[in-house]
């Protein structure tokens, strides 16, 4: 069994983003399936973005994804004296500096790296000038001295990565107030929960050599990382807004299930070799492995989510289903809300419509079950509708109201053996049958379906139909 620590980090600045919610969900699936411990810190140093709203948001995400941690979460703002003492030490050592500089002299001093095409380092100011400076109001900020050469790790999911150090310019770590900024703050955090492996979206790759720098100079162990893919749309742009649903919430509140949504974000970034692609999360937890994790980028497609909710709608029992059904009938108007009077009716109707589902939404389209359809589809009317349909479905109703128990066989009974004996294929009376019961033409298997409606809605409701859609005869 691993002991190894992660943690998942979100900052509570906005939405919880689909791509954070992946992360989330590979570090929960590498603990529960390789051991080791699981913390969640709530990266919120930055007061001016930080919300309540977002906190509740990400908390209930990953409540609703079923993703639980171990322990309190740590809050990163809490932690702030230790991250002033870390930029202490690195300051006593050498490591960082103070560069005491308007906005307006710091612009300079990039834009002149620029033209160098190098990356930026500040002159050493003495004691005095930076006194100075102080004394005049100048602010100081604490930067990382890069220094000189390259680092290198062994990421979990990219293999041996390397950085030019000399592309990196040299860092804030403490504004020029003390307080501290992302990249100490992470190193310090991560120090002090014992992490050991840092396992985050690709948008952190560059972030990396920089933390592992502040690691080296602070004298602490490097955490071990892993950077998964970015997500990219369907036409292989960045994730945005424009594109689609970018939030867990869109998707909680968009009707998909989230043992489907969990499913759909393990397969973003990583594959078992076998093909396979529905699982529960107990299923994932057991199949993940970190080499099974792809470098690729991966393409968010919501029409495989779509897939997946549907295959997912088949795992549950009638009882799970029931519940998300009566809420898309109460949603369409069709059923009112609390009714538990149809219990035994509505269970049957789930278990007719399970097969067929995809979205919770989906139930709705078995509005038939709930009225009388007012109208009837065009198309499938002129496809079905033949001039001796009237008296074929006039035949069948006298049929069916002969029958004294109004079951699945019997009504099957019925319809093929008036078939057979006027020598058609039964298709010739379930098609126009379903058009006059249902309205369309799309739904159920037809006999069970006229089981749930029972018989008085069925002979009603084809009577009607015979009214409306037998071409009138000219009366001379
Ligand atoms: N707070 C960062 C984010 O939300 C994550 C930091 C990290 O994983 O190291 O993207």
């Amino acid at each position: 069994m691993s002991t190894e620590v992660l943690r998942f980090a979100p900052s509570p600045t906005g939405g919880f983003h689909v791509g954070n919610a992946r992360t989330a969900l590979f570090n929960y699936l590498y603990v529960r399936h390789y051991g080791g411990t699981l913390k969640l810190r709530i990266e919120d140093t930055d007061a001016t973005r930080s919300t309540d709203d977002s906190l509740k948001t990400i908390a209930d995400g990953l409540d609703w994804m079923g993703l639980a941690f171990d322990g309190d979460p740590v809050f990163q703002s809490q932690n702030e004296a230790s991250h002033r003492e870390a930029a202490q030490r690195l300051l006593e050592s050498g490591a960082a500096y103070k560069f005491y500089a308007t906005a307006e002299e710091l612009e300079e001093i990039r834009k002149q790296a620029q033209k160098e095409k190098r990356a930026p380092r500040y002159p050493r100011q003495t004691p005095e000038e930076q006194d100075e400076k102080e004394a005049a109001g100048v602010p100081g900020a604490t930067f990382f001295a890069v220094p000189d050469g390259e680092t290198v790790w062994d990421d979990a999911i990219r293999g041996g990565s390397r950085w030019d150090n000399g592309v990196i310019g040299d860092f804030v770590i403490a504004r020029s107030d003390g307080s501290p900024v992302y990249h100490l703050a992470v190193v310090v955090d991560d120090h002090e929960m014992g992490v050991t492996f840092a396992l985050r979206g690709a948008d952190h790759i560059s972030n990396t050599p920089k933390q592992i720098m502040l690691f080296e100079a602070l004298g602490w162990d490097v955490p071990r990382y892993g950077h998964s893919t970015l997500l990219k749309a369907t036409d292989g742009s960045k994730l945005s807004k424009r594109k689609g649903s970018t939030t867990v919430v869109e998707y909680q509140q968009d009707g998909f299930t989230p043992s489907a949504f969990v499913n759909f974000l393990a397969l973003l970034g990583w594959a078992p070799g076998d093909g396979r692609e529905v699982y529960t999360l107990d299923e994932l937890v057991d199949a993940f492995t970190i080499e099974g994790t792809l470098k690729k980028d991966a393409i968010f497609d919501e029409t495989k989510l779509t897939w997946l909710n549907g295959e997912h709608f088949r795992m549950k029992s009638v009882d799970e289903l029931l519940g998300l059904a009566k809420g898309a009938w109460v949603k369409a108007g069709l059923l009112a809300d609390g009714d538990t009077s149809r219990e035994v009716e509505l269970r049957k109707i789930v278990a007719l419509m399970q097969p067929r589902v995809e979205k919770v939404d989906d139930f709705a389209k078995a509005f038939y079950f709930f009225k009388d359809p007012d109208s009837y589809d065009e198309a499938v009317y002129k496809k079905h509708w033949k001039t001796d349909t009237t008296e074929r479905i006039t035949m069948l109703v006298e049929r069916l109201r002969g029958l004294e128990v109004f079951g699945e066989s019997g009504i099957e009974g019925a319809v093929r053996s008036l078939a057979g004996e006027l020598g058609l294929s039964a298709s010739k009376l379930i098609h126009p049958t379903r058009l006059s019961l249902c309205g369309v033409g799309f739904g159920p298997g037809l006999f069970e379906l006229m089981e749930v409606l029972g018989q008085a809605t069925c002979i009603r409701r084809l009577e009607r139909a015979l009214d409306v859609l037998s071409p009138k005869q000219e009366v001379s």
